[in-house]
């Protein structure tokens, strides 16, 4: 049976720094006496309760215990040890800890970063534990005991207490000598001391042991059989894909791939054609993949992961390698000698939609090592996969952001793929944490490398690394930079050309479509080349700058130098424009204010629209949608890029999402159909993240031996960050976006905090934002504290899920934030709001809408 590992040496040799957060009476330090908080976590309760500490026991965060709950003993961790109770509380009815069941379960240092993550985002720890641990992680195990026969002296029966010896006796009398804790409290009596007796002179273990697997999960698989059964061409469609896939799949994983639905499949069964059957599946568990070996590298690729093996010691090291580069690849070859060294490796990267090609990728190299950790699995599977993360056994996590928690014991090298994506970045719940954050804090604790891969670095990364003299010193960095760059694409293959296309001249010659006539003739041609086609549109829907559509001029802030969110919320009401950033409004103008002309339009085409659009105007198109509507059921991911590679469709219509690592070689054609809708967004990152995007999604073409082509509409083809996008030079337009960030006072060169407010009462709202800001406001002035205090303002969409939205936002000098936080007291701001108003603090927040 495998065995929940409990080793008491888990990586406790390091030193925990103190954390910081510790609140007056909190003490983070082992105790005797006192009283513990104890995340119990049982199905249907997670939560932290108080305990107190029985006089003979000491306790260290991270110590998993067993506690009464209810008329239950369950498990759980100590999160923090108390000198006092908190007043709330009466200690005549805090029950006492029964006992602890394993030391260093968690190691210092793990505890040590979740409470530096709740520091540094102002979030209560249990937050944080929340987003670190999966549910339901403890309540699930068994506490057992068993004997450790090589450690027992004969005849030492002789020097024990009855308890002591009865227990003895039953585990020997078992043929494993293991029995549950249970059982032997049951049985024994006084068994709480003779166990403690038998632990202290280490002649028995306790340990955890992993649920049983009560009801394997089991699930209908479709399999190929030879037979001369006549089908009809509809059946004969399926069965060519199921032969395509090897001849055996899950049968919803067929349904998905063929659209269509089970009584198709059940007539082919009824023809003989396949067999429909139960099998087990495992949880967690990864479609085998036939295994690669190392490519030969690149001279620039063997230079890097050179350079990465010869590290010592923290590093935060930039792989800047163009789209195509073979950055994988080098992930790969520096995580192997990792491994080698008994040591495990972590890598991230931002969104589900990417992985199903890049884990096959790891799984082909590493085999059984892989797991994948990510919110999207099951309860179950995020369990399973927890557990196998605490065992010191070299391994490789690849997981979105939440991953960047996962226990493993032997760090060696950490890795962020595509590490300017936002989605790295949680907005909400608290804690607001960066993942590149905290992988830098992670990097240091464990005296690991820390990898950021990127095409397109994020000005805050590339700016660590670039350091310029004409701009001012940024705080100091956990890690010692390095840079290494991979310029060319692999097999010397060209990056596409990229041609900028003026939609007014479109206008101007009559073309109403939202497809220039370029764009129109190389969509054209795709089927007779046989060749593969994307289009990317930005957003789904809600996509709110205005514009004219005359002489492209954007109605902007007068103040905040970003540009005017549209609003129309009743079909009865004015639309009227608004910043949200200082909360500056008018009415929507009748007419350009620069031109005077008539067409002026708010953007807002979507995915869906391009989509019919095409349909209308090239009807022979196969084209699949992909975006968050057509993806939401899980494996959807896999299974519609997997049609498309497989040329099941000409065009793939998406949002975002296209930009992750899809690596397609039969794509030539990219059409970008409205990059306004990027360029105009209301944020001072908007050219950053524009550019990005446009950069990432135009790599997406030529990859194979045909060349590609991009194509990018715009009512702006001046705009620099077009001009940067057509000449793929990032130097340049990356340092262009810092000096305009200095002169603005934004980050990199200043830190900012948002405060989001909610609530269902749009009046509580705005008075409890404007109360906020008053008092911040004289503390700031009071205090003469070196920071900006910005808005009340509405949030850009006001009202979401029914609730009202207002923000304020701080901006101080960079590296400060801390301080600042600690100093207006943000963390307890949220006992000063009415009980309907929640408040979410955000610190660095990528999102300001
Ligand atoms: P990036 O992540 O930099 O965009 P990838 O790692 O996806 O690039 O690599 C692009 C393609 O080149 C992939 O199909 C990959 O298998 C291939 N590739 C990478 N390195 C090599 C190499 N050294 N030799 C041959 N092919 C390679
Ligand atoms: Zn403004
Ligand atoms: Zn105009």
């Amino acid at each position: 049976m495998p065995q929940f590992v409990l080793q008491p040496d888990l990586d406790l040799g390091a030193i925990a720094p103190r954390p910081m957060c510790a609140e007056g009476n909190l003490s983070y330090s082992a105790s005797r006496a006192g009283w513990v908080e104890v995340l119990v976590d049982c199905p249907g309760a997670q939560g932290v309760y108080t305990y107190r500490i029985p006089e003979e026991i000491t306790i260290q965060p991270g110590d998993i215990l067993s506690v009464p709950f209810g008329g239950q003993q369950v498990g759980g961790v100590a999160i923090q040890v108390t000198a006092a109770l908190t007043e709330a509380l009466d200690a005549a009815v805090v029950r006492d800890v029964e006992d602890v069941v394993c030391r260093g379960f968690f190691s210092p240092t793990y505890w040590a970063l979740l409470h530096q993550v709740a520091d540094y985002y102002c979030t209560p720890l249990m937050q944080v534990v929340r987003v670190a641990l999966p549910p339901g992680l403890l309540g699930r195990s068994q506490r057992r005991i068993r004997l450790r026969p090589d450690a027992i002296p004969p005849g030492a029966e002789e020097f024990l207490q009855t308890a002591a010896r009865q227990i003895l006796e039953r585990l020997r009398g078992q043929k494993q000598g293991d029995y549950t804790w249970n059982y032997l409290q049951r049985n024994v009596r006084g068994a709480k001391r003779g166990l403690q007796d038998l632990l202290q002179r280490g002649w028995v273990e306790s340990y955890l042991e992993p649920p049983s697997r009560v009801r394997p999960k089991q699930q209908l698989a479709v399999t190929l059989v030879d037979s001369a059964a006549a089908l009809s061409p509809r059946q004969q469609e399926v069965v060519d894909v199921l032969r395509r896939h090897g001849g055996d799949l899950w049968l919803q994983d067929l349904l998905q791939l063929c659209c269509t639905s089970s009584s198709v499949v059940r007539a082919i069964a009824a023809k003989g054609a396949v067999i429909l059957h139960h099998r087990e599946v495992l949880r967690a568990d990864l479609a085998p993949v036939p295994p690669d070996i190392p490519k030969s590298l690149t001279v620039a690729q063997a230079e890097a992961v050179q350079a990465i093996a010869a590290l010592e010691g923290p590093h935060q090291v930039l792989l800047h390698g163009v789209t195509g580069s073979g950055k994988t690849e080098v992930y790969l070859q520096a995580i192997a000698p990792i491994l080698q060294q008994g040591k495990s490796a972590l890598v991230l990267v931002p969104e589900i939609g990417l992985t199903p090609q890049l884990t096959d990728r790891f799984l082909a190299r590493f085999g059984g090592r892989v797991r994948v950790y990510h919110s999207a699995l099951s309860d179950g599977e995020r369990y399973d996969t927890w557990r196998q993360m605490l065992q010191a056994t070299p391994q490789v996590v690849i997981g979105t952001r939440s991953a960047i928690f996962a226990p493993l014991p032997q760090l060696g090298l950490i890795v962020l793929d595509e590490e300017h994506d936002s989605s790295f970045k949680q907005d909400q719940p608290a804690p607001c944490y960066h993942a590149r954050t905290v992988a830098q804090w992670r990097a240091a604790q464990a005296q690991c490398p820390l990898i950021l891969g990127t095409a397109t670095p994020a000005l805050d990364t590339w700016i660590t690394h670039h350091p310029a003299a004409n701009l001012p010193p940024l705080p100091p960095q956990p890690l010692r930079p390095l840079n290494l760059t991979l310029p060319d694409r692999i097999h010397a293959r060209p990056l596409p050309p990229i041609r900028v296309i003026d939609m007014r001249q479109e206008l101007q010659a009559g073309n109403r479509s939202i497809f220039s006539r370029s764009l129109q003739q190389a969509l054209g041609q795709l089927r007779q080349k046989r060749q593969q086609g994307i289009l990317f549109m930005h957003r789904r829907g809600h996509s709110t700058f205005v514009s004219c559509r005359s002489c492209g001029y954007v109605m902007e802030c007068p103040h905040c130098d970003v540009s005017l969110t549209y609003h129309h919320t009743q079909a009865e009401t004015v639309p009227y424009l608004r910043c949200h950033y200082c909360g500056y409004g008018r009415s929507h103008p009748d007419q350009c204010p620069d031109c005077g002309s008539p067409y002026l339009k708010h953007f807002g085409s979507g995915t869906q629209r391009v989509a019919q659009e095409l349909l209308r105007q090239f009807p022979d198109l196969r084209i699949l949608r992909y975006d968050s509507d057509t993806t939401r059921t899980k494996g959807s991911h896999r299974a519609l890029l997997s049609r498309f590679a497989q040329g099941e469709a000409d065009v793939l219509v998406g949002t975002q999402m296209l930009t992750k690592g899809i690596d397609v070689p039969q794509v030539t054609l990219v059409g970008i159909v409205a990059a306004d809708g990027l360029l105009h967004l209301a944020d001072y990152r908007a050219g950053e993240r524009a550019f990005q995007i446009m950069t990432q999604v135009a790599g997406r073409a030529g990859r194979g031996a045909e060349p590609g082509q991009v194509l990018v509409q715009t009512y702006s083809p001046q705009h620099p960050v077009i001009e940067a996008v057509q000449s793929q030079k990032d130097a340049g337009f990356l340092a262009t976006e810092l000096a305009q960030r200095q002169a603005l006072r934004y980050p990199p060169f200043s830190q900012i905090v948002l405060l989001r407010l909610s609530s269902p009462d749009a009046a509580e709202v705005r008075q409890t934002a404007e109360a906020l800001a008053a008092s911040l406001q004289t503390r700031i002035q009071a205090d003469q504290l070196d920071c900006e205090l910005l808005g009340p303002a509405p949030a850009a969409i006001l009202r979401v899920a029914r609730r009202y939205r207002w923000h304020l936002l701080l901006k101080c000098p960079a590296g400060s934030a801390q301080s600042l936080a600690a100093r207006l007291e943000l963390a307890q701001l949220r006992s000063r709001c009415p009980a309907v108003v929640s408040l979410t603090l955000d610190v660095d927040p990528l999102n300001l809408l």
